[in-house]
């Protein structure tokens, strides 16, 4: 492990992933070679025409093949940086690349196999296994999980899924989260537990978990807080950082013929990703003094991991088919440049945010609760025996009573104490010598003490339980975190990580021969004949034209990546302005300038978000817009009309006194129905009708008027008096048979009418 202060290089890995089973189906060719010894991958270009092109050649700290084990990737790339956070050290993994490259494949990888798990499950082993092993140190390990999506940041550990966070900046500890939860975890069950809510709570409202995690960067931050007894008497505490960052997928987001939202979506899914491109070549350029962190939330969160105070590991991961070449050229130049950054990581020691001195001052102050109890009682205790004149041998034993036993003895003293207060109480019952009510007074003053001493018993628990609750968090190797592996695989995990060391090693020195051999090439000078010279400088002439040829190769790629990206922001910037330009035609057209000009006053730019905002509608005395009220409401609540001050004053106990409410009568409607006139009946129907309606033994038969009868009226009184009065209804039968009936026996009865059929009853 290095020195801190000392500056160092971001380490670049590469990993290829193997052909998939399409690709394989569709036979695409394999252009990706690797060269695990050398640390290189050649990229051969597929395309007829090229094939006298040179394959070009990337270099990098060390490069993994398609048949590359998760284990070989840990024990010789993240286990180094791992063992730093353990140290003190701020890190950062990040998993850069294409969508399908295989990025969350080397971040988590298979959930349940061990052979495939991924760098984050092999830290948490290589995390807990070391707190287990580890000696005279206390450890506190919490976790965090965060997603950036569109430039919005979730909690993928809270409970409220809806709702976005924001950065905050302070001067002593940088720039973090607000509200971002974290979990301090004992086990690796229990951060894998966190690990597996984070993932499906990340998979939660996307449609498509593919589309999603591709679009989004994912971030999972354990913090390793150290204590440990230092030289100078004194503890310190050191505190580690692990970011694990799974990033957008690099492909580029199509923009062409994308407009409005979908045009702004597409800007923005890879905003962090260019930012963190920007960041990058900024600082390795060396020239340019401002680097654009405060561009994108991803670079603003980890600003630290690239330049700063902390150890980053870089994992590009490409395909090797044909049809992916170009991405995998611009994954592999992308990475090349990382390799450039300057970091310069240092222990943290002592920060002030350490949590774990919380708990430590805050277990101390608990424990100085409890002991403070349980000196009163021991005091109280003592007094007690000392007043019944107890022999010298208790009070002996009271003193040499160690603080740490205390836990028998706390028993026997919580019983002693309720057993004296019971013998009392029945003293009292039996003693005859009491009046009944001071009897009675003293046995509930004697339940009262009882029920006190219950809950000052129940609250020493509850203090000593908390004390246990928070003790159990912090992790001591051997007590509350035991090493479960034996000797022999102790050994082995020892051997394997001499094996990876020893790779390491061996890839440096190769490539540093490789440059060496090109430097010495140029101190052969002495040739022993004229052929042997022209020999060997024709060799050095091919050697070298080879590699102008490829250095002007790259620099014609990356002018020509450089076009299309210029092209493409080009393209950017021309729908924004035509935007911007209609946005302004609507503003100019058909907003009046008074109220143009209010909003611009208050609108202003918050410096945490770097985002416009607007001001809210004060009534400070400055901004007289507001603060003026309009004429008709001087003197009053609110503006008033003058019909309605004219009532005030008239009418001073009006109803709807000083509100703009006019009173008017009712206005009733006119007249839509008609008053009932009864129908005029024809005599003769009226006639019939009467008959119809008589009872029956009214009815007389007499044959000898028949003839007189014939006459074509029938008597008038009849028709008059069925005449219905004004009600307009129909008599019943009923009514009509009463004797009071007006036509009962007036009429004769008219043989011409047939008879009544039952009409009426009998
Ligand atoms: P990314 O996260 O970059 O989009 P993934 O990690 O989801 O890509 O990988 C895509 C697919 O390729 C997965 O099915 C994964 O199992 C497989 N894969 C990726 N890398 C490897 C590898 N080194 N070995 C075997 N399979 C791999
Ligand atoms: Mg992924």
């Amino acid at each position: 492990m290095s020195k801190s202060k000392s500056s160092e290089s971001v380490k670049v890995v590469v990993r290829c992933r193997p052909m998939n089973e399409k690709e394989r189906a569709a036979k695409f060719e394999r252009v990706v070679s690797v060269d695990v010894k050398l640390g290189q991958i050649i990229v051969r270009n597929p395309r007829e025409a090229a094939a006298s092109e040179l394959p070009k050649v990337f270099t990098f700290d060390s490069v993994y093949d398609w048949n590359s084990k998760q284990i070989d990737l840990y024990d010789e790339t993240f286990r180094p940086l791992v063992d730093s956070v353990l140290l003190g050290f701020n890190g950062t993994i990040f998993a850069y690349g294409q969508t399908g490259t295989g990025k969350t494949f080397t971040m988590e990888g298979v959930r349940n196999d061990p052979e495939r798990r991924g760098v984050i499950p092999n830290s948490f082993e290589h995390i807990f296994t070391h707190i287990s092993r580890s000696q005279n140190q206390q450890y506190l390990v919490r976790a965090s999980y965060l997603e950036i999506y569109q430039e919005e940041i979730r909690d993928l550990l809270s409970k409220d899924q809806s709702r976005r966070l924001e950065l905050r900046e302070r001067p002593d500890t940088g720039v973090y989260v607000k509200d971002l939860s974290s979990f301090v975890t004992k086990s690796v069950r229990e951060i894998e537990h966190v690990m597996n809510v984070g993932n499906q709570n990340r998979s939660v409202g996307a449609t498509n978990m593919n589309e999603h995690s591709s679009r989004s960067h994912a971030i999972f931050v354990i913090t390793v807080e150290c204590s440990e007894l230092g030289v100078d008497g004194e503890n310190h505490i050191r505190v580690g950082k692990l970011n694990l960052v799974d990033l957008a997928g690099s492909e580029r987001q199509t923009k062409t013929g994308a407009q409005g939202e979908r045009l702004k979506e597409a800007t923005k899914i890879n905003l962090s990703l260019s930012a963190l491109g920007n960041v990058i070549s900024a600082l390795v350029d060396g020239r340019s003094s401002h680097i654009p962190y405060r561009d994108s939330k991803l670079t603003r969160l980890l600003q630290d991991s690239l330049g700063g105070n902390a150890r980053t590991v870089m994992v590009a991961n490409i395909g090797p088919a044909s049809y992916n070449v170009e991405e995998t050229l611009t994954t592999l130049r992308y990475s090349n440049r990382a390799k450039n950054i300057k970091n310069k990581p240092r222990i943290n020691e002592d920060p002030k945010d350490a949590l774990l001195r919380e708990f430590q001052e805050e277990i101390a102050r608990l424990k100085a609760q409890l002991q403070k109890r349980s000196g009163k009682k021991k005091k109280r205790r003592q007094r007690r025996r000392a007043g019944e004149g107890s022999d010298g041998e208790d009070l002996e034993e009271g003193e040499t009573e160690d603080d740490d036993e205390d836990g028998d003895d706390k028993g026997d003293y919580w019983r002693e104490q309720q057993e004296k207060l019971e013998s009392e109480r029945k003293a009292i019952m039996e003693d005859h010598s009491l009046v009944a009510e001071e009897k009675v007074r003293l046995l509930k003053e004697k339940e009262r003490k009882m029920e006190d001493l219950k809950r000052e018993r129940e609250a020493g628990e509850l203090l000593a339980a908390k004390v246990k609750a928070m003790e159990s968090k912090l992790l001591v190797g051997g007590k509350n975190i035991v090493d479960h592996t034996n000797e022999q695989q102790r050994m082995l995990e020892q051997r394997r990580q001499e094996i990876a060391e020893q790779k390491r090693r061996e890839r440096e020195m190769q490539q540093q021969m490789e440059s060496r051999d090109e430097e010495t090439l140029e101190l052969k000078e002495t040739y022993s004949s004229l052929q042997q010279e022209v020999d060997i400088k024709t060799k050095k002439l091919k050697k070298l034209f080879a590699k102008l040829q490829a250095v002007k190769a790259e620099i014609h790629d990356i002018q020509e990546a450089h076009i299309k990206e210029r092209q493409e922001l080009e393209q950017t910037q021309n729908e924004l302005t035509r935007d911007l330009k209609l946005k302004h035609l609507i503003i100019e057209n058909f907003i009046p300038l008074e109220e143009k000009n209010k909003i611009v006053n208050r609108a202003f730019i918050d410096e945490e978000d770097e985002y416009w905002k607007m001001k809210p509608i004060t009534r400070i005395e400055d901004e007289h817009q507001m603060m003026t009220r309009p004429l008709s409401a001087v003197g009053y609540r609110r503006p008033l009309c003058h019909h309605a001050r004219m009532a005030m004053m008239m009418k001073p106990d009006m109803r709807y006194k000083a509100e703009n409410i006019l009173i008017l009568d009712m206005d009733l409607p006119a007249r839509t129905t008609k008053e009932y006139q009864e129908p005029v009946i024809a005599p003769k129907v009226a006639a019939a009708l009467e008959d119809a309606l008589r009872d029956e033994d009214e009815i007389q038969v007499d044959a000898s008027g028949f003839h007189s009868s014939l006459g074509p009226t029938p008597p008038t009184s009849a028709s008059s008096s069925l005449k219905k009065p004004k009600s307009g209804r129909p008599r019943t039968g009923k009514k009509l048979s009463t004797p009071t009936s007006p036509f009962s026996s007036s009429s004769p009865s008219s043989p011409l009418y047939p008879q009544s059929r039952g009409l009426v009853p009998k």
